[in-house]
C-alpha cells in the first residue's frame, strides 16, 4: 500500500465553553489542512454531555470540510433515548459513527437496553441499515475488564461480524501488540480494517494515569527517559517516539493512525508533518 493512501482521523472531545468551541474550530482547520478522513468526537466521556457531541460535530461539519464521526455509547440508555440520538445524528447529515459501551460513572448501578457495544450496533443495522459507517472499539493489550485475553478477542470478533465498517484501537506504545492483534484478525478473516489509535505525550502524570485506566503497558525505557525530563522536553520526547511508533505501524501496514488530540493542535500536527505522508 503506497505511504500517501493512508487515512488518517483526528478525535476530540466536545468543549465545555463557546471559548473552548471557538478554539477546537481554529484546532481543527488548521488539522483539515493536513486531509484527515475524518474528525471524530466523544460520547458522554469524561463528563461531556450527549448534546455536546450533536453540537461539536455540527460545528465541525459547517465550519470545516472534514466529515464529522459521532461516537455514541449504549451507557445507561435505553432503546428510546438511542434512537433520538441517532435520528438526530441522521438529520443532521451525519454519516459516520464509532458505535462503544462506554463506562459507567461511578455509583451507577448497571447498564440500560445495550450492555454490550454489539447489542448497540446490531440495533443500529437493523433500524439504519447501512446509513452509517460503523468503526468500533479494539483492544489489542485486551479490555481492562474481559474475563480473558481469549474471551475478549471472541468478544470483539462478534462484535465485528455484527456489522463493523472498521475498528479503532485503545491507545499503546508497542507495536507488537498491534502487530499481534492484526494478524490474530486476520487468521479470523476479520476483513475490517483496524486502524491505530495514538495518544500523544504532553504530561508524565496524566500519561501514566490514563495508561493504567486503560491497561496500556508503557515500556520501561520511556518511563525511564521521561523520568529524566523536564516538562518542555517531555513534549519533544514524545514526539519522537510517536513518530517512530508511527513509522514502523505504517511501514507493518496499518490503513491509518487515528489520533487522541486532547483537543490540541500539537503535537499531533508536527507528528504527522514528521510522518510525511
Ligand atoms: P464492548 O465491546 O462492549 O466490550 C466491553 C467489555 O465487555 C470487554 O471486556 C468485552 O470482552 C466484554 N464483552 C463484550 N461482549 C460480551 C458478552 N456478550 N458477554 C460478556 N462480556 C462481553 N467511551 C465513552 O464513554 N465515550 C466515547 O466517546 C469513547 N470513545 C472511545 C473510542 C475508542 C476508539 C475506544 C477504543 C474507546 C472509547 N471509549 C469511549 C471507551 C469505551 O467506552 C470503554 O473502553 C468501554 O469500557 C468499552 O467499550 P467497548 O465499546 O469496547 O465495549
Amino acid at each position: 500500500m503506497e505511504m500517501n493512501s493512508k487515512k488518517l482521523s483526528f478525535e476530540f472531545y466536545p468543549p465545555k465553553t463557546n471559548l473552548g468551541n471557538e478554539k477546537l474550530i481554529s484546532i481543527a482547520k488548521e488539522l483539515e489542512l493536513l486531509k484527515p478522513e475524518y474528525f471524530s468526537v466523544t460520547f458522554g466521556a469524561g463528563g461531556s454531555t450527549k448534546e455536546g457531541t450533536f453540537n461539536t460535530c455540527l460545528d465541525l461539519k459547517e465550519k470545516t470540510n472534514i466529515d464529522p464521526c459521532a461516537h455514541i455509547s449504549g451507557g445507561t440508555s435505553n432503546k428510546e433515548e438511542i434512537k433520538s440520538i441517532l435520528n438526530s445524528y441522521q438529520e443532521a447529515g451525519f454519516r459516520r459513527l464509532v458505535v462503544l459501551r462506554g463506562d459507567l460513572p461511578s455509583g451507577v448501578g448497571g447498564y440500560g437496553d445495550f450492555p454490550y457495544a454489539k447489542d448497540l450496533l446490531e440495533y443500529i443495522k437493523g433500524a439504519y441499515h447501512n446509513q452509517f459507517h460503523i468503526e468500533v472499539g479494539a483492544y489489542p493489550e485486551v479490555h481492562p475488564q474481559a474475563k480473558s485475553a481469549d474471551e475478549d478477542f471472541v468478544n470483539f470478533s462478534n462484535k465485528v461480524k455484527a456489522g463493523a465498517d472498521g475498528a479503532i484501537t485503545q491507545f499503546f506504545f508497542l507495536p507488537e501488540v498491534y502487530y499481534e492483534f492484526v494478524e490474530r484478525c486476520e487468521k479470523e478473516n476479520l476483513g475490517i480494517p483496524i486502524t491505530p489509535g495514538l495518544i500523544t505525550i504532553t504530561n508524565k502524570e496524566s500519561l501514566f494515569r490514563m495508561a493504567n485506566n486503560c491497561g496500556a503497558k508503557i515500556p520501561q525505557k520511556i518511563i525511564a527517559d521521561l523520568d529524566k525530563l523536564n516538562d518542555e522536553d517531555v513534549t519533544k520526547y514524545g514526539i519522537d517516539v510517536l513518530t517512530k511508533l508511527g513509522e514502523d505501524l505504517l511501514s507493518f501496514g496499518a490503513p491509518g493512525i487515528h489520533f487522541y488530540t486532547i483537543n490540541k493542535l500539537e503535537p499531533t500536527k508536527t507528528i504527522v508533518e514528521s510522518l510525511k505522508l
